[in-house]
């Protein structure tokens, strides 16, 4: 058994707690939260810390295969540059760059206290490390064709990356990229694989104005980009809704759906998707990746909004191309900087619990007993809040 004691701890499924113990064994499974006067502590056993005790993060959006852009890329040139410039970038690295950089990347996260993972991959490069189980992951096998004629091949090609990470024994689902890389069809494909397998979905949501445009209008900044880059714009979907709008409904058959980004989701896209689209079959999950959206469009999404709704709120840190640090604590520092009146409680509780619930990860996001969610020790805190030097150490 190992006992450890910190200024508060923070146990998510409950309210933070002060002067208890944390009770874990030897393989890390949560025993209880003992109030401290309860524990006898004759040989000295329990471990006092400074600052605050919380479980293992859950990072829940990364590109660990992207690992190999960090430091490539131009901060700050809107969606439309980004994408352009990844595309450039793509095929300029050697297997061992890559390799390598999915190390060095996945070590950086296990550092930060992340646990586990909702990891996009486009390709099978990180799936012998995620074989080694030094995290948890779930793989999203990402698929982006918008040719309804390329649909099915787009589907082949994704079942067998797909069966590539079974074979792994890994945790895999099909999902789409964004609304305004697939068509019509390649969505009812995607879905069907979804129904069928009980499967969960995410899709990059909302993450630019631009892609609403390209829906309601047929034009702008990402059609124009497109077209510069050969793509047949006949093929593109303009439904005079935006693109969230234009793309949910097909996607319902998916038992839950993580919307990630949402950095101009407004009042109006809730109401609609709650009214539309959640129902008991299908649950909404919305994940925020503050750094890559300040990195990408210098834009934060309205977290008021995400409040005032009560959204099932997770947190990613998206790809190295995107992002100088695969740190939770990082993204918690850039929330707080911009709405510092979110409480802890609320932070953690997107930072650990509503990821685990979200990927099914039932041993993981609280200190509830029973659990081997990980702990992570917060240094340099004031009270009950992170500042701009606190740090994670994570203790187990
Ligand atoms: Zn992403």
């Amino acid at each position: 058994m190992r006992y450890f004691t910190a200024d508060y701890i923070f146990p998510v499924s409950s309210e933070p707690i002060k002067d208890s113990v944390l009770i874990v064994d030897d393989f890390g499974e949560v025993k209880e939260i003992s109030p401290l006067s309860k524990v006898k502590n004759p040989k000295g056993e329990i471990e006092y810390y400074k600052g605050i005790l919380c479980p293992g993060f859950v990072n829940a959006h990364c590109h660990l295969e992207l690992s190999y852009l960090k430091n490539k890329l131009k901060a700050k040139t809107g969606l439309t540059g980004f994408i352009t410039q990844v595309l450039k970038n793509r095929f300029s690295y050697s297997k061992e760059e890559i390799d390598e950089a999915i190390i060095i990347a996945e070590q950086e996260m296990i550092k930060n206290g992340i646990v586990a993972v909702g990891d996009i991959s486009n390709t099978e490069n990180t799936f012998d490390f995620k074989a080694e189980k030094k995290l948890t992951y779930h793989t999203f096998v990402e698929v982006l064709e918008i040719s309804p004629l390329k649909a099915e091949d787009a589907m082949v090609n994704a079942r067998r990356i797909k069966r590539g990470a079974k074979d792994l024994k890994l945790a895999a689902s099909i999902v789409p990229h964004a609304a305004y890389t697939v068509s019509e069809k390649l969505l009812k494909l995607i879905n069907e694989d979804a129904e069928k397998n009980k499967g969960i979905i995410s899709i990059h949501n909302q993450e630019s104005e631009t892609e609403s445009e390209l829906f309601i209008f047929g034009t702008g900044e990402m059609y124009e980009t497109f077209k510069a880059m050969g793509v047949h714009m006949d093929f593109m979907r303009v439904t005079e809704k935006n693109s969230l709008q234009s793309t949910m409904r097909f996607l319902k058959g998916a038992r839950k759906i993580l919307l990630v980004h949402n950095t101009y989701t407004s009042a109006k896209d809730i109401k609609w998707l709650k009214s539309e689209i959640r129902d008991k079959n299908c649950e909404l999950y919305f994940c925020t990746c503050p750094n890559a959206n300040m990195f990408i469009e210098n834009k934060l999404p309205d977290y008021n909004l995400f409040m005032e709704e009560q959204l099932d709120v997770t947190i990613g840190t998206d790809s190295l191309a995107s992002n100088y640090t695969l740190s939770i604590l990082d993204e918690l520092k850039t929330i707080i900087k911009h709405y510092p009146e979110i409480p802890l409680q609320t932070l953690l509780t997107w930072a650990t619990k509503n990821g685990a619930d979200f990927f099914d990860f039932e041993l993981l996001g609280s200190f509830d007993a029973g659990k081997t969610p990980g702990i992570n020790l917060l240094k340099n805190v004031d009270g009950m809040k992170i500042t701009p030097g606190t740090e994670v150490e994570r203790l187990l």
